[in-house]
């Protein structure tokens, strides 16, 4: 395999590497699990989607650049070592949009990828449902028949940022009589300000409102609102999820600063003598590499055509496991100081330790306020970051389905009981 870049890719990351230099934020913006954090992200979409670089892999049509997959993880790999915001339009760019591309209309794409390129309109995922999480088949929400559209109606729930977001995606029943249960849904986008749609937050662990469930009664929404056929629902959404899971959910870029800001600790507060937390700090490294690797072989497959199918879940339990690793790591090396997070203030960072191997350099371990990307010592981040990768295990998927999902599908071995 050949890991060289053209000289064209090169560039592609020394532009963005500038671009990125030049406009992200000197200080973090505040939460996008809060209303004033979630404006600011949004303004922040705009400030890329003005150069195009919200959805730089989108046509230009779009709003994008029309690169490909190769120059997107170059592209994620700046953003993440420059300290750029977190995405609030994540949900639209990495999986309604990739939806639409495949299954939407010409219509539809104009109507929808434009605004959400520009942050204007931010999407919720309204997949899960009380009992309808890892048994999505199961959903009871329906869609009935109307006068030019349908009337949705039902319970949508765990809808991350939904409570300040301004449109969702759903599965909803539109054909009861359907014989097996992943037969007769519909794939509908739909406005969250709608009469008839009451949103709800729902209590995390961290205190955030922007995570909710969104009850709807009556809905009305047009045809042109249904991706595919209606009926046609179940397939739509497994090529949603496959994206969810693979590549576009996260890209090794978010691993690799990760681990970077780790060894960074390491140098600030490392204790040589303690062999077995500095091999976990190798392993942090060693996993965003290989992650880093294993997703470049997947690029170069895609890019050849090939679909990734069932080894999506692969990465999922991958990096999901990372996440809380490389944290859990970083938390033990803060030592009580990890503990400590005062309702989103920042704590000061305590400075490096004298006896650390390394106290004076680099000087990345002294914390720069006016910079976006926190200093390593700063013990809020990682407490916040540990808090949200517990998470990684249920979302997009649990990793006990993924795991059943690699067991049979990839490995051939006999389906579990159910
Ligand atoms: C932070 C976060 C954000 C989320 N964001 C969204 C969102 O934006 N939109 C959205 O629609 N949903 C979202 N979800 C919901 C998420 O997709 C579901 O939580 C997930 O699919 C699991 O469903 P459940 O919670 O109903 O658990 P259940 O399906 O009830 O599962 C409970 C436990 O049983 C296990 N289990 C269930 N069935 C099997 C089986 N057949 N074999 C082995 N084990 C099994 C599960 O793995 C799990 O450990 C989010 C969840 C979280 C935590």
């Amino acid at each position: 395999m050949d890991l060289d870049f053209t000289p064209e890719e090169e560039q592609f990351r020394l532009r963005a590497r500038a671009w990125l230099a030049a406009h992200v934020p000197r200080a973090p913006l505040p939460s996008l699990e809060t209303e004033e954090g979630f404006a600011a992200h949004r303004a922040w979409e705009g400030t890329l989607a003005a150069d195009r670089w919200s959805v730089v892999s989108w046509p230009e049509e779009f709003g994008g650049q029309g690169a490909d997959l190769v120059k997107w993880l170059l592209f994620e790999e700046e953003y993440y070592a420059a300290g750029a915001p977190g995405r609030v339009s994540q949900n639209g760019i990495s999986l309604l949009a990739p939806t639409l591309f495949d299954h939407g209309t010409p219509e539809q794409r104009a109507r929808v990828l434009p605004p959400m390129a520009r942050g204007e309109v931010v999407w919720a995922q309204a997949w899960s449902e009380p009992e309808a999480g890892s048994d999505l088949a199961s959903l009871r929400s329906t869609a009935r028949r109307a006068p030019g559209g349908w009337r949705l109606s039902g319970q949508k729930t765990w809808s991350s940022r939904a409570a300040f977001a301004d449109r969702a995606f759903g599965l909803f029943r539109s054909d009861p009589r359907a014989e097996r249960p992943h037969h007769g849904l519909a794939y509908v986008m739909f406005p969250l300000d709608a009469p008839g749609v009451t949103i709800r937050p729902i209590g995390r662990l961290d205190g955030r409102p922007a995570f909710a469930e969104v009850f709807l009664d009556d809905v009305f929404v047009p045809d042109d609102d249904v991706i595919g056929a209606p009926g046609d629902g179940w397939r739509i959404a497994m090529s949603t999820t496959g994206d969810e899971r693979g590549l576009a959910l996260r890209s090794p870029g978010r691993f690799l600063a990760t681990a970077d800001r780790l060894v960074r600790l390491w140098h600030a507060h490392g204790d040589p003598s303690d062999t077995a937390l500095r091999d976990r700090v190798a392993d942090a490294v060693i996993g965003a590499r290989a992650y880093q690797l294993f997703t470049w072989a997947n690029a170069s497959r895609s890019a050849a055509g090939e679909k990734l199918g069932a080894e999506s879940s692969l990465n999922k339990v991958f990096w999901s496991e990372y996440d809380i690793a490389v944290h859990e790591a970083a938390l033990d090396l803060l030592g009580a100081d990890g503990e400590l997070t005062d309702d989103g203030e920042r704590l000061p960072p305590r400075p490096p330790d004298a006896s650390s191997p390394d106290p004076t350099s680099p000087d990345r371990t002294s914390p720069d306020p006016t910079s976006p990307d926190p200093a390593p010592t700063d013990p809020a981040p990682w407490t916040e970051g540990y808090v949200f990768s517990l998470a990684g295990p249920i979302y997009a998927g649990t990793n006990e389905i993924q795991r059943d999902i690699i067991a049979e599908r990839l490995l051939g071995l006999p389906k579990g009981r159910r």
